[in-house]
């Protein structure tokens, strides 16, 4: 038996794909232009599925504070605060975080995936039971997974489903740790806070909220959904990451928690891997520094993300949610949808294209993710090629 026999599955999928065009596994960046524009196949593309919300990838005091810290403080750290020291620079992006977000205390990892897999596994642990929202996040159920806990999914954004989850439970399990996130990444819905927090309190439960895609991009001042929503005070956790609207790569944690710091020293997510660059520390902070101060790219991301909502309605496809930065295309089955995303790309669009099983409910999308870097001109090139893409589906059909 080969080693990887157990994958011929997948293989025969990969082939299935390839065998329609460009494996979209694979594109290649050649050349990055902007936020908004690369060389892919030789060809100038929109990039319309970045998760860079905020277009701060080439934010020049970004750019320069990471480069004077690389050269300042090296290139990378080499190993984890706990065996091989901490940087002013982490102690410092921490300070930043909880300021921003107006908590007690923050912890900053190496990735968003290792922030979650750190804090769920370091807040449950096998005499507790976590109960996660079925669109959750892959980093999510591994950190679930590396919990030890006992682990209860509850219907999408159902938060009557999940008070009925807790109530069989019968007050069992230490703590109850409910798991959701803010935007959803894949249909680009948003958690109802609100109604998870009734429930949370009706059975003297905790809240985790993961806000990856949310922060920098919902609230008045970018702090995420649950500050759109007021309700930062009743969240007890928050999680989150620098690759999206900061631009950069790592992930935080925070809380008002006094215990919260506890996680430092016993999360093997962010004891045994190396802690964040020079380089990534010092553009996050100046990139926070950058959302604080201008509240036009709020405004731009969101004119862009209804311009876009708008126009995919009016051409009559099947938009997934209400206006949000994400906005993602059903489309019928898995071969549609890989054609669909080749004319995209082809026509010079480049967007996400999502399958089973990296999607919910085994839904096939061409995934949009606006920024706030988005010339109003190039949200409608992208629109006409799609107007172009539902002339050729409705022929087809
Ligand atoms: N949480 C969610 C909801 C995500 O979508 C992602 C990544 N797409 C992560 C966490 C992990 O973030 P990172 O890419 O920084 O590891």
């Amino acid at each position: 038996m080969g080693i990887f026999d157990k994958y011929r599955g997948i293989a025969a999928r990969r082939e299935v794909v390839r065998a329609l065009g460009i494996d979209p596994f694979a594109v290649r960046l050649e050349q990055v232009l902007s936020p908004t524009r690369a060389v892919i196949d030789g060809r100038e593309t929109i990039l319309l599925g970045t998760n860079n919300y905020l277009g701060l990838t080439f934010e020049p005091a970004c750019v320069e504070a990471a480069c004077a810290a690389s050269r300042r403080f090296g290139t990378g750290t080499t190993g984890s605060r706990i065996a091989n020291g901490t940087y002013g620079l982490h102690r410092e992006l921490e300070e930043a975080f909880a300021r921003f977000l107006n908590r007690r205390a923050c912890i900053v990892f190496t990735t968003g995936y290792q922030a979650n897999l750190a804090m769920l596994a370091g807040l449950a642990g096998p005499r507790d039971i976590l109960l996660v929202d079925a669109d959750s996040h892959a980093s999510i159920w591994d950190g679930c997974r590396l919990s030890g806990a006992k682990v209860i999914r509850f219907r999408h954004n159902d938060p009557e489903d999940l008070d009925r989850r807790l109530r069989r439970l019968a007050g069992e399990g230490e703590c109850r740790l409910i798991v959701v996130e803010g935007l959803y990444s894949m249909r680009g819905d948003v958690a109802p806070l609100r109604d998870f927090i009734e429930v949370k309190k009706r059975h003297d439960a905790h809240l985790f909220v993961d806000e990856a895609h949310s922060f920098g991009v919902y609230g008045a001042n970018g702090r995420g959904v649950a500050e759109a929503q007021g309700v930062e005070k009743d969240v007890d956790f928050i999680a989150g990451t620098f690759s999206k609207s900061l631009g950069a790569v790592g992930g935080f944690g925070a809380s008002d928690d006094p215990d919260f710091d506890l996680l430092r020293y016993c999360a093997r997510p962010y004891m045994f891997t190396a802690s964040p660059s020079p380089a990534t520390m010092a553009s996050t902070r100046a990139a926070l520094e950058r959302i604080a101060a201008d509240r036009g790219l709020l405004a731009r991301l969101w004119r862009n993300a209804r311009h876009l909502h708008a126009g995919l309605v009016d051409l009559g496809l099947g938009v997934c949610a209400p206006p949000s930065p994400v906005v993602a295309v059903r489309l019928p089955d898995e071969r549609s949808a890989v054609w669909a995303w080749n004319r995209l790309l082809v026509a010079g669009v480049y967007v996400n294209l999502a399958l089973p099983p990296g999607t919910p409910e085994g839904l096939c999308l061409l995934r949009c993710s606006v920024s706030a870097a988005h010339e109003p001109a190039e949200i409608d090139a992208a629109l006409s090629r799609f107007a172009e893409l539902a002339r050729e589906l409705r022929a087809a059909a």
